[in-house]
């Protein structure tokens, strides 16, 4: 006879096959068991066939790895513990010692901390281009140019850039290009494929996402993705994701699942209601610039028109203001403070509106040619009624004057 406590264990009891619900259920594992000794020397993880380990997936990570290609386009994908370690595995994978890496000066700061604060330590260099000049990125590229990070929209400032004659130049260079897509999230456009309505290919190399923003939609998850088409540099990014042991847990692979089917929806939401706000804060004699790739005096607003699809096209719900310089800093530091709904928070695609005060000198090698002078606020704007957002931005002005 078994002892009890054994079958705790070892219970012989099997639910039946075909259980089907609308979402897939949650496999955990560190340790997954294999019937053979010769299933264990032959099993293949790599190209999804089997399970090896915990690490290197379950079920329930291997469909949402299928379901972020899908979404951009792309045909492979890895999950990392957040967005920036999507960035960090692009570097490490891709950099060596004596390369050069190129970024915009916009770029998501933490991307430039990797830079600064740890390729620079292993003899990567790098560069910073002009997001909105591909003459002054063609201009950087060297025969040690192994990577040239985009994004688009520019982090903090949204300047849009001309983002199909950047990758252009790229592909003519033979340099990797690796976008940042969590402003795009797969919706407002393709990475990888053409541009509608024209016959110019966008086709980035690589695509890497923050799935913290809309995908998880909820502001409780941290996870990223890295999604490519090419099944050579797919394997050259598993196999330093694999030696790094960045996996992700299973808990927040179901909650980024459950999330996916109401992202489309989520995300035109926050786009109306963003470019809403957006417009009525061009109205507002205290804000003297408005950025938001919509916005026809946005900086790339066209080119945001031809990628998206033209003047309705799709955008995250993000938009940043430059209070007038005449507002001191504790002034523009009152008005974000006397906002209510809004939270004074980072990260963004959650049902929660959030605002930002931004030191931007200190983010860019020179305060960008196109914006005026003054403090520049960024919003993030949740799934709370558009009215009573106004209304709460309204009554915090009183605040800045
Ligand atoms: C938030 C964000 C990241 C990093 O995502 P985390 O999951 O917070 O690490 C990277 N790039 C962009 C553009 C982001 O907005």
């Amino acid at each position: 006879m078994t002892d009890p406590i054994t079958h705790l264990i070892h219970h012989p009891y099997r639910a039946p096959d075909g259980f089907e619900a609308p979402q897939p259920g949650i496999f955990k594992a560190s340790t997954v068991f294999f019937p053979s000794v010769a299933a264990m020397r032959s099993r293949e993880w790599k190209n999804k066939s089997a399970y090896t380990y915990g690490l290197h997936g379950t079920p329930t990570s291997y469909a949402l790895e299928e379901r972020i290609a899908t979404l951009e386009g792309g045909t492979e994908c890895l999950l990392v513990p957040s967005g920036l370690a999507a960035l960090g595995l692009v570097a490490m994978s891709l950099l060596k010692s004596g390369d050069e890496v190129l970024l915009p000066d916009n770029a998501y700061s933490p991307n430039k901390a990797i830079v600064e604060g740890e390729l620079a330590g292993w003899g990567i260099t790098h560069q910073y281009y002009d997001p909105m000049d591909p003459e002054d990125l063609e201009a950087q590229i060297s025969s040690r140019t192994k990577l040239v990070w985009l994004e688009a929209a520019g982090s903090v400032t949204l300047e849009f850039p001309h983002l199909v004659e950047m990758v252009r130049i790229c592909q003519r260079r033979r340099v990797l290009t690796a976008l940042d897509n969590t402003w795009g999230a797969g919706l407002a456009f393709c990475p990888f494929d053409l541009v509608p309505g024209s016959a110019t290919p966008l086709g980035v190399d690589i695509s890497a996402h923050a799935l913290t923003k809309y995908p998880s939609g909820g502001g409780d998850v941290l996870m990223g993705s890295v999604v490519t088409r090419n099944p050579g540099l797919h394997l050259k990014l598993m196999l330093t994701h694999m030696r790094f042991g960045i996996g992700v847990g299973m808990n927040d692979v179901e909650s980024v699942l459950r999330s996916l089917p109401s992202m489309a929806l989520r995300y035109r939401a926050h786009d109306e209601a963003t470019r809403s706000l957006a417009v009525w804060a061009q109205t507002q004699a205290e804000f003297v610039q408005v950025l938001h790739p919509a916005l026809p005096e946005s900086p790339g607003h066209h080119h945001w028109m031809a990628l998206t699809g033209g003047e309705v096209g799709t955008a995250a719900g993000l938009f940043s203001v430059i209070i007038d310089s005449r507002f001191p800093q504790a002034r523009t530091d009152a008005f974000c403070d006397a906002l209510n709904l809004f939270k004074l928070g980072y990260s963004w695609g959650g049902p929660i509106s959030l605002v930002v005060p931004y030191e931007l000198e200190s983010m860019r090698s020179a305060w960008p040619q196109h914006l005026l002078r003054g403090t520049l606020v960024r919003f993030s704007i949740g799934l709370e009624a558009v009215q009573d957002l106004q209304a709460d931005l309204e009554q915090a002005l009183l605040a800045l004057r």
